[in-house]
């Protein structure tokens, strides 16, 4: 019996990790439906996303003039690099620089979610805590599940696909309800 409830546990385990997808592979995903990225583009901004380069700190600056034509804030410091990766929606964005950081921070919190969820699940925990940043950048949503509790088999990162309308990315994190 025991080795039959082992075997149950350590399947749903597997099947979470089967499910999830490496950090790549999600940068991925995130580029595949982003607007504001051009196809051609994505090799390079993998390169930024997973770091081994930095798209801000090219040293090859857009003058005054240039953001001017482009119509970007003149006080916006920002690369040709990272205005070459850029759809015409990308650059009408309010500020571009936001988007690879949001893309970067989406998934990363994302995977760290994933994660505690696995290590939470694996301990016994039953039911999780919802914690935002409490600041005014957390949207109405995220303010509302200040502190609420759910279960530990909520897919929180789905739920926060469909809800969250934070502006740059969700920085909900998971907190384990613990009943003594
Ligand atoms: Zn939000």
């Amino acid at each position: 019996m025991l080795k039959f409830l082992k075997s149950l546990i350590n399947k749903e385990t597997s099947d979470r990790q089967v499910y999830d997808l490496t950090e790549d592979e999600s940068f991925q995903k995130e580029l595949d439906i982003s607007p504001y990225i051009k196809k051609e583009s994505h090799d390079m901004v993998m390169k930024h996303l997973t770091r081994s380069l930095d798209i801000n700190k090219t040293g090859n600056k857009l003058s005054v003039n240039e953001k001017k034509e482009l119509g970007l804030n003149s006080r916006l410091s920002i690369t040709k690099e990272l205005i070459e990766t850029l759809t015409a929606q990308g650059l009408a964005h309010e500020n571009p620089k936001i988007i690879l950081d949001a893309i970067f921070y989406n998934v990363t919190f994302k995977i760290s979610r994933n994660k505690k969820l696995n290590s939470l699940s694996s301990v016994g925990v039953k039911e999780i805590m919802l914690l935002g940043t409490n600041d005014e950048s957390d949207c109405e949503w995220c303010d509302s599940m200040q502190d609420q509790k759910v279960p530990i088999t909520t897919d929180v990162n789905e739920l926060i696909k469909i809800n969250c309308k934070c502006k740059r990315w969700c920085r909900l994190v998971i907190q384990p309800v613990i009943n003594f």
